[in-house]
C-alpha cells in the first residue's frame, strides 16, 4: 500500500481544491489577526536543577474571534508557507524583548531567561541579525538573558551562513539552544562546529523514559553528549516525577513540562517568579 501511495500521480481534486482554499483563507485571517491584534504569547516555565524557576520559553497563540484560543498548530505552517511568519516572527522577538526589559525592572524576574523559537525563514535573512539586536537595542533588554531556539533541519540549509550569524548574535550575549535534538539528523562532527549553549532533549525521548528504566535511554546519551561538549542540556516535555527523577539521576540540568506548569499568561508566570 505504501509503494502505491508513492507511485500514485498528484493531480488537482476537489477536495486539494478545498485545501488551497482553507489555506488562503487562514492566511488572511492570520494578516487580519495581526492587524487587530489577537496574536499573544503564553510563556510556559523553565525549571533549574533544584527545581527552580529559571526562564520560560515563549510559545505563540492565537486569540481568535471565533475559534478561541489556536495553538501554533493551527496556524504556523500556514504562516511558514505564506512567509508570514516574518512579521509575526517579528512581533514575537519584539514581545519577547518588551518582556525581558520588564522583567528586568524586578529583582524576582530580572534573571529570568527567556526563550523564542525562531523558524527557518527567519534565519535566513539577510538582516536577521541586524533584526535581533535592534529588537535588543529598542526594548531595553539584557540580550544575556534572550535565547533563541533553532531546529537541526533549519540549521542544514546554509551551514556557514547560520553559523555566522550565531557568531554575530553571540558577541552580544544572546544565547542559542537547539531544539527537538535527537529528531533531525545532524551528524556528531557538525554539532561540535555550532556555538550552541544548550541541546533541548525533544519530548519523544523523555515519554520513552517511563518504559525503558533498565537500559540506556535516549535522553541520557543526549545528556552525556552534551556535557562532552560542554553545554547545557534541558529536557521539554516533562509531564511526570518518574521522568524528572531519571533525568535528574543521567544530570540533566534544567525541565520544561507539565509537571511544572503549562504554557500560561504573563502575570502567571510573573506571580510564579514572586513565589
Ligand atoms: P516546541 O518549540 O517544541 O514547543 C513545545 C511544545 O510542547 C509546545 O506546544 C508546548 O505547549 C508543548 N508542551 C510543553 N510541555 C509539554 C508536556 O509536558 N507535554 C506535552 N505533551 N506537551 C508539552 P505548542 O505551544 O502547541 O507549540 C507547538 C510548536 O509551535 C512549538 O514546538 C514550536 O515549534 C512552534 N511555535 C510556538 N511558538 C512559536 C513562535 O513564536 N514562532 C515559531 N516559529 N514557532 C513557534
Ligand atoms: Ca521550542
Ligand atoms: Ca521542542
Ligand atoms: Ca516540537
Amino acid at each position: 500500500a505504501k509503494a502505491a501511495g508513492r507511485n500514485t500521480r498528484r493531480f488537482f481534486n476537489p477536495s486539494m481544491q478545498a485545501r488551497v482554499l482553507e489555506h488562503a483563507e487562514v492566511a488572511n485571517d492570520i494578516r487580519k489577526g495581526m492587524h487587530n491584534h489577537e496574536f499573544v504569547l503564553y510563556f510556559q516555565p523553565q525549571m533549574g536543577q533544584s527545581r527552580q524557576l529559571i526562564g520560560a520559553e515563549a510559545l505563540l497563540r492565537w486569540n481568535h474571534p471565533t475559534r478561541g484560543l489556536v495553538a501554533p498548530g493551527g496556524f504556523i505552517s500556514v504562516a511558514e508557507e505564506t512567509g508570514l511568519i516574518l512579521p509575526l516572527g517579528q512581533w514575537v522577538l519584539e514581545s519577547a524583548c518588551a518582556v525581558l526589559a520588564q522583567w528586568a525592572q524586578s529583582p524576582k524576574t530580572a534573571e529570568l531567561s527567556l526563550a523564542i523559537n525562531i523558524s527557518a525563514r527567519q534565519l535566513v535573512q539577510v538582516d536577521f541579525v541586524d533584526q535581533v539586536i535592534s529588537a535588543l537595542h529598542h526594548s531595553g533588554a539584557n540580550a544575556q538573558r534572550l535565547k533563541l531556539e533553532l531546529t537541526e533541519s533549519m540549521l542544514l540549509n546554509d551551514v556557514e551562513d547560520t553559523i555566522q550569524k550565531m557568531h554575530q548574535l553571540r558577541v552580544h550575549g544572546v544565547t542559542f539552544s537547539l531544539d527537538d535534538f535527537g529528531t533531525g539528523y545532524s551528524s556528531l562532527s557538525y554539532l561540535r562546529q555550532l556555538p550552541l549553549d544548550q541541546l533541548k532533549i525533544d519530548q519523544s525521548f523523555v515519554q520513552d523514559l517511563a518504559e525503558q528504566a533498565n537500559h540506556t535511554t535516549i535522553a541520557q546519551t543526549i545528556v552525556t553528549l552534551a556535557k562532552g561538549l560542554d553545554i547545557s542540556v534541558i529536557a521539554e516535555g516533562v509531564e511526570t516525577e518518574a521522568q524528572c527523577i531519571a533525568l535528574t539521576n543521567y544530570g540533566c540540568e534544567a525541565y520544561q513540562g507539565y509537571l511544572f506548569g503549562r504554557p500560561m499568561p504573563l502575570e502567571e508566570l510573573v506571580a510564579m517568579a514572586a513565589q
